[in-house]
C-alpha cells in the first residue's frame, strides 16, 4: 500500500562491532591485564545482523519437550530450534563454556561472555554452568578422566547419546527443590549407596536448566548428609539414566534456554567430594556462576544503552534529534554511568579470580566482593532496561523490538545463583568468618574516607546488622566502583559517579547528573 512514507525511524540495530565500539569494555580489558586479541573479531561476529537474527529465532521458536515417542516410549528429550545450536557453536568455539580453566583466563572469558550475552542471553546459561562445573568435576579423578577432555575443547555436540559417542559435552546443575532454593539444606532428594562411589537418587528438582546437558551436578541427602553428585543423562552401559522431565517452565524471559521440573527415580549418580560436604563441594561452581551473572548484567546494560543511544541519534522530536535534547542527554549519560560501574566492577572481579591462587589480597577481593558485585550490578540492569525501553518510546514496548526480550531477561541474573538478599547475607557471613580479612581488604581498596568510615561503623553495629545489610553492600559496591573508575576511566566519569552515587545526588531514576558529564559520557558510549 502506498498510503505514506516511513521516515524518522531508526535503522535496525545490527552490523555493529560490539567490541570496537565499546570503550568501557576496552578500558576494562586494559585495566585488568586482559588480552584484546580476538575480541574485535568476536565483537564483529556477535553484532552481525545474521547472528542477531539467530538469537531472535532461538527465542521465538522456543524449546519443545518431547516426553514420549509415537509408541508410548519415554523420550525425555527437549528439541531446540537450529538457531540455538548455531549460537551455542559460536560461543563454545570461543571457549565460553570452559575458558576459566583452559588458559583463556577469567578476564578474557568475561569479555567473550559480555559480548555473547548481547548476541543472545539465554544460551549463556549452559555455557556458564559448564565453565563453572569444571573445578568441581576435577575433584574426582575418575570422572575427570572420562569427561574433562570433552568439556575442554572448542566443539559443540548437541547429540542426545552417551558421552563415549560425543565430541563435546555440557554440564547443568540441580539444587533447587520445591520446598527450598536458597535453603538447599532442605533438599529432600535421597541418595542411597549401591557400591563404591555410586549411588541411586530418588526425588526431584524444581528448577533444572539446560536439561539436555550431558550431566548435572546435583545435591542430594546421602547417609552422611547433603552431598554433591555427578548425574549423567546416560549410564555407562548406554542406557538412559532414570531422569524424568515433568515439564518445561513457562518463563517470562530466557526463553531460548529450557528450564525444567524433573524427577529422579533411582537415577544413578557418582559421588563428588565427601558425603555431607555437598555445599562446600559445589560452592566453587556457584562462585563462578555469580561472576558470570555480574558480567552478563553489564553486557545487557551495554546492549540496552547502546540501543537507546542509537535510536535517539536517529529520531527527531520537535525538530531536533532526541540525542541533542538536554534532558535526554542527562538521562542517557546517567544510565551510561551505571554501565561504566558495572563493567569496571565485573572485570575487576574477573581479574581477582585470575590472581586469587597466588595473591592473598586478590583472594580476599574474590571472596568478599563476589556477593557485593553480583548484587549491585545485577540490581542495576532492570532499571536500565526499563529506562532504555522508554527512550525508544512505544517502539521499545513491542515484541518485534529486541528491547522487549532484553527487558524480560533483565531481572533473572539477580534471582538465580543467590538472590539479592542472599548476596547481602553471604557478604555478612564472610565478614563474620574473617573480620580481619575483610578490614585488610577494605584498607587495600583505598575507598574515600567517608565510605570507609560508614562501612566500618555499620559493620560495628550488632543490632539490625542483617536488616541493614543492603545499605552496607550497596555503599561498598558504589564506593569500590567510584575508586575503580577514578583509577581506570577518564576523570569526568569517576567525578560524576562520586558526585551522584556517593554524595547523595542519585534519585533512583536516571537524569540527575551534571549535564556536561552526561554529554561526555554519551560521546564515550556511542555504539559507532
Ligand atoms: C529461569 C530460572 C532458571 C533456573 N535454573 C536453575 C538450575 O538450573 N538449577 C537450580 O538449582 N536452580 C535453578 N533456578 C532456581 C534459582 O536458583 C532459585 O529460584 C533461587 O536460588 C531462589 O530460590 P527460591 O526460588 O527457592 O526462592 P527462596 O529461597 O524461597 O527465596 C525467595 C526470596 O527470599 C529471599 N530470602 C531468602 N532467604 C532470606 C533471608 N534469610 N532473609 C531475607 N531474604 C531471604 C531471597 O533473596 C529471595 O528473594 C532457576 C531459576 C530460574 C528463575
Amino acid at each position: 500500500m502506498e498510503t505514506h512514507e516511513v521516515f524518522n525511524q531508526s535503522p535496525d540495530f545490527a552490523d555493529i562491532n560490539f567490541y570496537s565500539t565499546d570503550r568501557a569494555l576496552q578500558s576494562a580489558i586494559i585495566a585488568n591485564d586482559g588480552n584484546a586479541d580476538g575480541l574485535e573479531a568476536f565483537g564483529a561476529l556477535a553484532g552481525r545482523a545474521d547472528t542477531l537474527e539467530l538469537g531472535r529465532l532461538a527465542n521465538e521458536f522456543v524449546p519443545q519437550l518431547k516426553l514420549f515417542d509415537s509408541k508410548g516410549n519415554r523420550l525425555d528429550r527437549v528439541d531446540f530450534h537450529p538457531s540455538y545450536h548455531q549460537i551455542m557453536a559460536i560461543s563454545t568455539g570461543h571457549n565460553l563454556h570452559n575458558g576459566s580453566h583452559t588458559g583463556v583466563g577469567n578476564v578474557n572469558r568475561a569479555a567473550i561472555h559480555y559480548l555473547a550475552t548481547q548476541m543472545e542471553a539465554s544460551h549463556c546459561c549452559p555455557t556458564t554452568m559448564t565453565n563453572a562445573a569444571i573445578p568441581v568435576i576435577k575433584q574426582s579423578a575418575e570422572i575427570s578422566d572420562k569427561w574433562l577432555e570433552k568439556l575442554s575443547n572448542k566443539k559443540y555436540d548437541s547429540g542426545f547419546c552417551p558421552i563415549e559417542q560425543k565430541t563435546a559435552a555440557t554440564i547443568g546443575m540441580g539444587m533447587t527443590e520445591k520446598q527450598g532454593g536458597t535453603d538447599v539444606r532442605a533438599n529432600t532428594t535421597r541418595a542411597e549407596p549401591v557400591g563404591g562411589d555410586e549411588f541411586v537418587l530418588t526425588g526431584h528438582k524444581w528448577f533444572m536448566s539446560a536439561p539436555m546437558s550431558d550431566a548435572f551436578l546435583v545435591l542430594a541427602q546421602a547417609p552422611g548428609g547433603l552431598t554433591c553428585f555427578f548425574l549423567p543423562r546416560f549410564l555407562p552401559d548406554g542406557q538412559r539414566n532414570r531422569i524424568f522431565i515433568q515439564q518445561l517452565k513457562d518463563k517470562m524471559g530466557n526463553r531460548a534456554n529450557a528450564s525444567c521440573e524433573v524427577e529422579f527415580e533411582k537415577a544413578h549418580a557418582w559421588l563428588i567430594g565427601e558425603q555431607g560436604r555437598g555445599v562446600a563441594t559445589i560452592i566453587e561452581m556457584v562462585t563462578y556462576t555469580r561472576l558470570d551473572c555480574a558480567v552478563a548484567s553489564a553486557g545487557l546494560m551495554r546492549s540496552a544503552i547502546a540501543q537507546a543511544i542509537f535510536h535517539t541519534r536517529h529520531r527527531t522530536v520537535f525538530q531536533k534529534k532526541l540525542i541533542d535534547q538536554p534532558l535526554m542527554q542527562t538521562v542517557l549519560g546517567d544510565m551510561a554511568l551505571d554501565l561504566e560501574a558495572g563493567v569496571a566492577l565485573g572485570f575487576r572481579l574477573a581479574r581477582s579470580f585470575d590472581l586469587q591462587d597466588h595473591d592473598e589480597t586478590e583472594a580476599l577481593f574474590a571472596r568478599f566482593m563476589t556477593p557485593v558485585i553480583k548484587y549491585l550490578v545485577c540490581k542495576s540492569l532492570p532499571k536500565i532496561a526499563n529506562e532504555a525501553m522508554e527512550c525508544l518510546g512505544g517502539n521499545g514496548y513491542v515484541e518485534e523490538s529486541p528491547m522487549a526480550r532484553l527487558y524480560r531477561e533483565a531481572p533473572l541474573n539477580a534471582i538465580w545463583e543467590g538472590s539479592g538478599n542472599v548476596m547481602c547475607l553471604d557478604f555478612l557471613r564472610a565478614v563474620a568468618k574473617d573480620r580481619d580479612g575483610f578490614f585488610s581488604l577494605l584498607d587495600s581498596l583505598q575507598l574515600d574516607n567517608a565510605s570507609t568510615s560508614a562501612i566500618t561503623d555499620m559493620l560495628g553495629q550488632q543490632k539490625d546488622l542483617e536488616a541493614g545489610s543492603r545499605s552496607i553492600v550497596e555503599l561498598l559496591g558504589h564506593a569500590t566502583a567510584a575508586r575503580l573508575l577514578q583509577q581506570t576511566a577518564p576523570g569526568f566519569i569517576g567525578d560524576a559517579y562520586t558526585e551522584s552515587r556517593l554524595n547523595g545526588r542519585f534519585a533512583n531514576t536516571y537524569g540527575h547528573i551534571n549535564h556536561s558529564h552526561a554529554s561526555k559520557l554519551i560521546e564515550r558510549t556511542l555504539p559507532g
